[in-house]
């Protein structure tokens, strides 16, 4: 089973989020972690208010 980087949670199946280039900028390497469903669409939603409505993407 995969676990939720953010909630800690395990579930069946997770979703591989880039975090935003603000991050690179500091890790340097690229950050990936693994959202279940319900952190990802937090963490799209957070995106999305950061960037103003400006980004678009595939989400609902
Ligand atoms: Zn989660």
């Amino acid at each position: 089973m995969l676990r939720c980087d953010f909630c800690g949670r395990q579930c069946e199946m997770v979703i591989r989020v880039a975090l935003d280039k603000d991050y690179d900028r500091l890790t340097v390497r690229h950050h990936k972690m693994y959202a279940c469903p319900e952190c990802s669409k937090k963490k799209e939603e957070e995106r999305r208010k950061k960037r103003g409505a400006a980004g678009g993407t595939k989400t609902s």
